[in-house]
């Protein structure tokens, strides 16, 4: 549903990035054409909510029919604008966006119930309290690159199922598919104006801000602040899904056949393109050496073709194409700085064109490196030795970044003590980035990987206004704390305070 208005003049054209054709044009809108879109979604807004849940609900199941049904052409259009394999298309982000589909339908309505509250209070005695969820009203959500389905438009669907209008800016780089699942919205019964795709680069994204009540935002940590302080301006809420720099320990007791599967699997999915990638991992030193041999023989296996259906590569290319360069730079400064890359290293794929870098293993690093420091947003799994877990626990906080974390050990509650010390949003024991396919279970980051998160209840009372109501039936016609003020009341009140506040110890 995105506008194109006579206004429009500028295009982007969208580049297949594992073989650099271009497979698009779609329309770069400026701060009128947001607006536009914005009114527009405003007034549809009311009737999208006078739906109330089940008519909304209603739709959202049908458009989870829909995605299924049309399972090719959606995982076509994301293989197309991001040069993922087709396996990651289909894993983590039609499987994510079909049940996020039907989860949000069922779950919204529980999650934005009317809440009884009770107060310890004397005052308010016989007195009816209550939580209310109202929808914010005009929700905008801005997506990054990485998955254009999953932190797109997987974050706009709890937004409608509470009822708000939605705004999406996808990423420059990948706006086809958004534009796609707005089309099969309208088909499912989506009203016209309540889902609306504003393509553009940045500029766009920062219009969108100044144009709606609530921001949620997936990107970087440099974007995420501007995004808030541009927000601040109007006192616009913010989420925000940032950086991340996960860590990930294996204790001397791991199943290391697992942990090693895991870090490869999480550190390569998606090209290692995912916020809450393994992006470095710390071994205790009695599995050192196993462990790194365990990875190698499995790195050197990956598949890093470009992706021609099902089963065709196992790493695809690399969406972004100035990420290259930050993933060059990493793996070029860990080696100045005396790494050795025992797989990959180099760009792949000379002259067939699109955008590539290698799966790629380092062992012998460490914390005066970038690739252990900064979000590297690549194929790349720095190792690094540790003589205990004190050290593991150490070096894993010394980050910038808070998003996720994993613990291998085959003691489950050693692994969550462990865990239970780590400076991330989430942690898995024995596991990794599968707590983000638990929609019950909040994900975010903190320190600087983010503020807010997705998914559970605060997933979409974050789209809401709370809204406190107090309903008196029973009272007099005058509070004893009212108008007099007289000296008798006033001791009244003050032996009440003692009687219920006053009977515990200074000590
Ligand atoms: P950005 O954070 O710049 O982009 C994210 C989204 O914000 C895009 O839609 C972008 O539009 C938009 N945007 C850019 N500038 C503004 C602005 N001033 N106001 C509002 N919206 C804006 O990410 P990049 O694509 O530049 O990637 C940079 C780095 O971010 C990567 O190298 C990676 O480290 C990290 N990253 C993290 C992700 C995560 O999941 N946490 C996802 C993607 C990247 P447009 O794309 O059109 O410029």
């Amino acid at each position: 549903m995105a506008v194109v208005t006579e206004q429009t003049v500028r295009e982007i054209e969208v580049e297949n990035p594992a073989t650099g054709e271009i497979v698009g044009r779609v329309p770069d809108l400026g701060p009128e054409q947001v607006a536009d879109l914005a009114r527009a979604a405003r007034a549809a807004q009311p009737g999208w909510e006078a739906l109330g849940y089940e008519g909304r609900g209603r739709v959202l199941r049908r458009a989870q029919k829909w995605v299924v049904d049309n399972v090719d052409r959606v995982i076509e259009t994301i293989v197309s604008e991001t040069g993922k394999a087709y396996e990651d298309a289909l894993v983590a982000e039609v499987m994510y966006g079909a049940n996020a589909l039907g989860f949000w339908a069922k779950q919204a309505p529980r999650y934005l119930a009317d809440e009884r509250i009770r107060s310890a209070s004397p005052l308010l005695k016989g007195k009816r309290m209550a939580l209310r969820y109202r929808p914010i009203g005009l929700v905008g959500v801005i997506g990054p690159w990485n998955y254009p389905l999953t932190n797109s438009f997987g974050d706009c669907v709890p937004a409608l199922a509470a009822g708000n209008a939605v705004i999406l800016k996808p990423s420059e780089i990948t706006p086809l598919t958004s534009l796609l699942l707005a089309d099969a919205l309208r088909e499912c019964g989506v009203p016209e104006g309540v889902f609306s795709v504003a393509t553009g680069r940045g500029e766009t994204g920062a219009a969108l801000v100044d144009a709606v009540d609530m921001i949620m935002f997936t990107g970087s940590t440099a974007t995420g602040r501007k995004v808030m302080a541009r927000a601040a301006e109007t006192l616009t809420p913010v989420s925000l899904e940032l950086g991340g720099k996960d860590p990930l320990i294996v204790l001397a007791d791991a199943d290391l056949e697992r942990a090693a599967n895991s870090a490869v699997y999480y550190a390569m999915l998606n090209g290692g393109q995912t916020c809450i990638s393994v992006e470095r991992v710390y071994v205790e030193a009695p599995v050192y050496d196993e462990f790194v041999a365990k990875v190698t023989e499995k790195a050197r296996a990956l598949r890093n073709e470009r992706p021609a259906g099902p089963g065709t590569t196992d790493v695809g290319a690399i969406t972004f194409s100035p990420q290259v360069d930050v993933i060059e730079r990493h793996v070029d400064d860990a080696r100045a700085k005396g790494a050795q890359v025992v797989v990959g290293g180099a760009r792949g794929h000379d002259g067939l064109g699109g955008h590539w870098y290698e799966p790629t293993v380092l062992v012998g690093v460490d914390h005066t490196m970038d690739i252990m420091r900064e979000e590297t947003f690549g194929p790349t799994l720095p190792i690094m030795r540790v003589a205990d877990a004190e050290q593991a626990i150490r070096l894993a906080n010394d980050s910038p970044y808070g998003l996720g974390a994993a613990v291998f050990s085959k003691d489950a509650a050693r692994g969550e003590a462990v865990a239970r010390r780590i400076d991330a949003g989430a942690v898995c024991v024995n596991d990794s980035n599968v707590n983000y396919t638990a929609l019950e279970l909040p994900m975010g980051g903190v320190k600087a990987s983010g503020l807010g998160s997705r998914h559970g209840a605060g997933g979409i009372r974050k789209y809401t206004r709370q809204q406190a109501l107090l309903i008196s039936r029973l009272h007099p016609r005058k509070d004893v704390h009212m108008y007099p003020y007289t000296a008798k009341m006033t001791a009244v009140l003050g032996k009440l305070t003692r009687v219920l506040y006053g009977r515990g110890k200074r000590a």
